[in-house]
Parts: C-alpha cells; sequence; structure tokens
C-alpha cells in the first residue's frame, strides 16, 4: 500500500464531495488549487490590512507596500534574478503581450516559435511580425534541424515554449538558447507557465531575455503573473500601460516614467494574490526534495502507463515519461464526444479533467485531428486517482460506444 499523499490536508478544496462522492482534481496545467498558507495569506491582507501601496505615507499602506516588495524579492529570488527584473502583472497573457508590443521591433520583423506554442505565445508574436513555427517530430519533440534552419533566417525574435500543455513535453530550452545565441543576436523569450510550476529555473543560468509565467498555475492565486526580464532589455521596452503608479512625474506638456519595473505595473495591482504569492513559492520550495522529485515521476508514469495500455485511446505526445511533466492529453475514437466525456468523468465519478484544444488549436488540430481530453496531475494527486479515471474512463467508453 502507497503512503498517504500529506500534503492533501494543506488543500481543503479536496475536501469537497459532490453527492457524497470525493472529488479528483486532474486540471492541472489550467491552474492549480492553493494550499492553507495562500489562502491564510490573502485573507491576512485583508483583514489586518486593506491599503493600497506606493500611494501614501500612513503606516497601513507602507506596511502593504513592504509586503508587496518582499513578495517580489521572494519571487526573483526563486528565479536568480534581481528585484528590479520582476514585473509584476496579472497572467502569462499580459506578459507575452507586454513584450510583443514593447519591443522596438521594425515591421517585418521575423520571429521563430514553436507550433506546440499557447495561442498566449502564439498571438502576440503574429500581431507584431511575421512568425514560423519550428516543426515538431510525431510525439511532439521539436525538429532541431528545422529549427537551426529557421535560425539561419536571423530572427529578431525567438519565442520558445519551454513546456507544452498538450503533449508534456519540455523542450530542451538550455540547448536550444545556445543555438540561437550562436547564430544570431535575437531577443530570446521564454514562455514557462507549464515548466516552472515543476522544475526550478535559474535565468541567469539559461540565459534567455524574458521570462513568463502565472502563478496561478503553481500554487499561487489567480491574478499574478509574472515577467522576467535582463534589466537591460527591460529598460528598453515600451509600456503596454500608462496612467497611475507608473510615473514620477506629470505635467501639462507630458510626463517622465518611474525607473523598472515600476514603469510597467500601471494601476492598482492585485495585492494580496501578489502578496499570497510570496506564500506559494515558499511552499513550492519547501515541497522541492527527491521523494517530491519520484512521487511527480511516478504519476507521470501511471498517466502514460494507462494511455499506452488502451488501444483505443491515442496518446498524444511521446509514450515515455523522459523530459515531460505528469501530463496526458489523449484523443478518443472520433465517435466519441470528448466534452461528454469530460462531464461525465465529472459528474458521476467526481474527476476534474479537461478536454477541447487547450488554447493550442494548431497544434491539436494537426496532431490530434480534433479536441482532446487531457489530464494534468500535481503534487496533491495520488497514483491512485489516476488508476481510478484510467477505470471510469474504460466504462465511460464502452457504455458510450
Ligand atoms: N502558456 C502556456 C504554455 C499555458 O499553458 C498557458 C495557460 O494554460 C498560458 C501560456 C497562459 O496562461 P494565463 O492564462 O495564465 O495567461
Amino acid at each position: 500500500m502507497t503512503a498517504r499523499n500529506a500534503v492533501r490536508d494543506d488543500f481543503p478544496v479536496l475536501r469537497r464531495e459532490f453527492d457524497g462522492q470525493s472529488i479528483s482534481y486532474l486540471d492541472n496545467a489550467a491552474t492549480t488549487l492553493k494550499p492553507r498558507p495562500v489562502i491564510r495569506a490573502i485573507t491576512e491582507y485583508y483583514e489586518t490590512n486593506g491599503a493600497n501601496i506606493h500611494r501614501g505615507k500612513h503606516r497601513l499602506s507602507e506596511e502593504a507596500s513592504d509586503a508587496y516588495e518582499g513578495a517580489r524579492v521572494v519571487i526573483a529570488r526563486h528565479l536568480g534574478a534581481a528585484a528590479n527584473e520582476v514585473v509584476l502583472l496579472r497572467n502569462t497573457t499580459e506578459a507575452l503581450n507586454l513584450v510583443a508590443g514593447g519591443l522596438d521591433l521594425p515591421p517585418d520583423a521575423r520571429v521563430v516559435g514553436c507550433l506546440d506554442a499557447h495561442h498566449s505565445q502564439l498571438l502576440p508574436w503574429r500581431r507584431v511580425g511575421q512568425l514560423e513555427l519550428t516543426r515538431l517530430d510525431e510525439h511532439g519533440r521539436l525538429d532541431r534541424d528545422h529549427f537551426r534552419t529557421l535560425l539561419r533566417g536571423r530572427p529578431h525574435v525567438v519565442a520558445l515554449t519551454h513546456c507544452s500543455n498538450v503533449t508534456g513535453v519540455v523542450h530542451p530550452v538550455a540547448e536550444l538558447v545556445a543555438e540561437i545565441r550562436a547564430a544570431c543576436d535575437a531577443v530570446i523569450v521564454l514562455d514557462a507557465a507549464q515548466s516552472l510550476p515543476h522544475q526550478r529555473i535559474d535565468v541567469q543560468e539559461l540565459d534567455v531575455d524574458f521570462m513568463a509565467f502565472s502563478m496561478h498555475k503553481m500554487l499561487g492565486p489567480t491574478g499574478v503573473g509574472v515577467l522576467f526580464g535582463r534589466s537591460e532589455r527591460l529598460a528598453r521596452l515600451r509600456p503596454a500601460s500608462v496612467g497611475g503608479g507608473m510615473v514620477d512625474w506629470v505635467d501639462l506638456d507630458g510626463s517622465v516614467d518611474r525607473r523598472i519595473p515600476y514603469r510597467f505595473e500601471a494601476g492598482t495591482p492585485a495585492i494580496a494574490s501578489i502578496i499570497g504569492s510570496a506564500a506559494a513559492i515558499r511552499y513550492l520550495e519547501a515541497q522541492d526534495t527527491p521523494e517530491r522529485h519520484r512521487h511527480a515521476q511516478e504519476l507521470g508514469a501511471a498517466l502514460i502507463g494507462g494511455a499506452v495500455a488502451r488501444p483505443g485511446v491515442r496518446l498524444i505526445g511521446p509514450p515515455d515519461s523522459t523530459d515531460r511533466i505528469a501530463l496526458v492529453s489523449l484523443r478518443l475514437d472520433d465517435s466519441i464526444p470528448t466534452g461528454e466525456v469530460a462531464r461525465l468523468l465529472s459528474d458521476s465519478y467526481g474527476y476534474m479533467v479537461r478536454s477541447g484544444h487547450m488554447c493550442a488549436q494548431p497544434l491539436v488540430s494537426g496532431m490530434a485531428g480534433g479536441e482532446v481530453l487531457r489530464v494534468a496531475a500535481y503534487l496533491y494527486n495520488d497514483v491512485s486517482e489516476i488508476e481510478g479515471f484510467y477505470q471510469a474512463l474504460d466504462e465511460l467508453v464502452s457504455w458510450i460506444a
């Protein structure tokens, strides 16, 4: 018998039942659940403070500003970055839009991306330049020869997806960055929304210019996205929003922007959620143990093993657990309505999984040929839940077919 996963007690949502049935949350690539320390940090801010930041000189405002800036330091340390290289935004999407819209690119800028890019990485670059996507092999790994060919076109930007939210493949970003640096002087932008929740990333070591991620996918609250940018790159980036909070001085003729990173943080931010993000980072760091990594491997192996053992299910991604997160996307028979299966898995069995195109339609349409069912595990899940999920899927499929 496997030992009980002790962290489960920290996640109050896991106690919920629907019609007397316990639930299994396996939609972690969409967003993760929040542990008590994160919920407590948010509640504490509202119960004991509630003031705005960087606005007043009164005691509550100064206290809130300190907690907010303290959270920035916690996030920066987690990445190996300086605090002024960390911009606090709303989500990954906003961070990538800020970079795409704020770089001083020529109108015909060439951008190299990956075919497994999320829409939040695809669309901002397509809006500002000519986007060419690196092909993938049949399992979703990058075609390195094609990548090198695209680099020969000397792109202005290379927008990398670290980990696909469809295949779960983690691309070898360190090697890709070395190839880019050797080939051209492109700005390197990394979407780490699906990788950072599962692994530590040191931005200095990785040598990327920008990196974007969302706290809600790593135990933090919704409403907080982070953009890491090298200081010299941020210094030349145009803010997307202008207004209060991002200026030092305004007169009738003009204005003077605040120093970085504040010039990118116009308006009142999600103060409580940003304070809660620091609690999420601390929680994750405490979980960064060999046991936890072993557990993640077991979850991944159970997900892949269950898929490859079922002839009626097509796994969209590699059939092994090397360099990937504990996530599988499954294509069912064309005659089976995927959305309906997801609803029944939830309503009849308590399994919360995602169905659809996963905001990566070019990849899912091409590789899967239609909607997929995505099962994404995280540290509070157990292998028994994955086994239960596959049993429920078997029952449903035999019932519907
Ligand atoms: N990039 C990837 C790889 C994602 O999986 C997601 C969300 O699923 C995003 C970007 C967008 O994240 P957000 O909705 O928090 O902006």
